[in-house]
């Protein structure tokens, strides 16, 4: 295994072995939870990066010790040059993952077979097509549960990720169990996180405590199991003795993760974000285009982490508006 070099270790020891890379700031859905209704800011087409300045970056960080990469976006699928990335990408010494939305992922089964992607994380908040399209804005909950289908028989590790809301999908948790009786899947559920505006409101927030008192008032207590988290793992996983699949609940809002955290993001245009909910960046990309290394800046980055959530250590601070506002909307960080 390749030894971790100090620039991605951070003041408190923490080395950072997992870079999310979001390769697209436009999607083919408009989750509300995650970009506000008019759109947001895109980036001039210029300012994104280009395949070979992702490769370029990405093999940066591997040499200083990343073992995995999860492209994200936005919907990463729609960029047209999908299939030359995961190519680059693929020939790195590294687990390649992806988070989609899987609205055209039967166009890449093949690609994935053969570049090695195996497991696979898709978003799917409701297991009702009208509540699907009342979410995402869109009419695509055929497509999007066939291809989890499609992708469960193809082999496909799947994790299917939900984010909970109040008033809107949280009478779905047990069905979301009950879908993992027959199916090898890992549904996870989502504490509903604050972005710039995404109407984030900690009252519309499901916590991981309700969720556990949910599924023990339909399950009996004996049937319910807890599982051995990976390390580094963000989820609490579960699931239901005799049931092929899983359950989680992923609790960045009531029970952080900091302590584990090997994460690193780097934006669509270049930019490393440290932590999900810092509202600092660091322009990667300006000074890889102007032949200057950017070893420094990397090293700068992770140093200046916080702690706890980008320094909104407190329920009290993640609450105040003015805070998570300085921060993108999650459609421009890449969840
Ligand atoms: N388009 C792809 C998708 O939806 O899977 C990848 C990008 S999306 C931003 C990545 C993940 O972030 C999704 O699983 C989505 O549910 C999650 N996400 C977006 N906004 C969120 C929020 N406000 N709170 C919690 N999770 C959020
Ligand atoms: Fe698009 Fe994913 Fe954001 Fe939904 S969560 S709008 S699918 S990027």
């Amino acid at each position: 295994m390749k030894k971790q070099t100090p620039i991605l270790t951070d003041s408190f020891g923490r080395e950072h072995t997992y870079l999310r890379i979001s390769l697209i700031e436009r999607c083919n859905l408009r989750c509300t939870y995650c970009m506000p209704e008019e759109g947001v800011q895109l980036s001039p087409r210029s300012h994104l990066m280009t395949y070979e300045e992702i490769y370029t970056i990405a093999k940066l960080f591997v040499d200083h010790g990343v073992t995995k990469i999860r492209l994200t976006g936005g919907e990463p699928l729609i960029r047209k040059d999908i299939p030359i990335i995961l190519e680059k990408l693929a020939s790195l010494p590294v687990e390649l993952t992806m988070t989609t939305n899987a609205v055209i992922i039967d166009q890449f089964v093949e690609v994935f077979k053969q570049y090695g992607i195996s497991s696979l994380n898709v978003s799917l908040d409701s297991l009702d097509p009208a509540k699907f399209k009342e979410v995402t804005r869109r009419d695509e909950f055929e497509r999007v549960y066939r291809n989890i289908l499609l992708l469960v028989k193809e082999g496909f590790i799947v994790k299917i990720n939900a984010v909970l809301m109040k008033g809107f999908n949280e009478n779905e948790i047990v069905d979301f169990i009950e879908l993992t009786k027959d199916l090898p899947v890992s549904v996870r559920f989502i504490e509903f996180m604050p972005f710039d505006g995404n109407k984030w409101d900690m009252k519309k927030m499901v916590s991981y405590a309700e969720v556990m008192q949910e599924v023990e008032n339909a399950f009996p207590a004996e049937s319910i199991v807890r599982l051995q988290d990976a390390p580094n793992d963000t989820s609490k996983n579960y699931k239901i003795q005799s049931y092929q699949g899983s359950f989680a609940v992923i609790s960045s809002v009531t029970n952080p993760f900091c302590d584990s955290c090997n994460r690193l993001r780097l934006t669509a245009n270049g930019r490393l974000k440290n932590c999900l909910f810092s509202s600092s960046e660091s322009d990667l990309l300006s000074k890889l285009r102007k032949g200057e290394p950017i070893e420094p800046i990397i090293q700068k980055a992770v140093a200046a982490k916080f702690a706890v959530r980008g320094g909104m250590d407190t329920l009290e601070k993640l609450k105040r508006p003015d805070l998570h506002s300085q921060n993108r909307s999650m459609i421009r960080i890449g969840g």
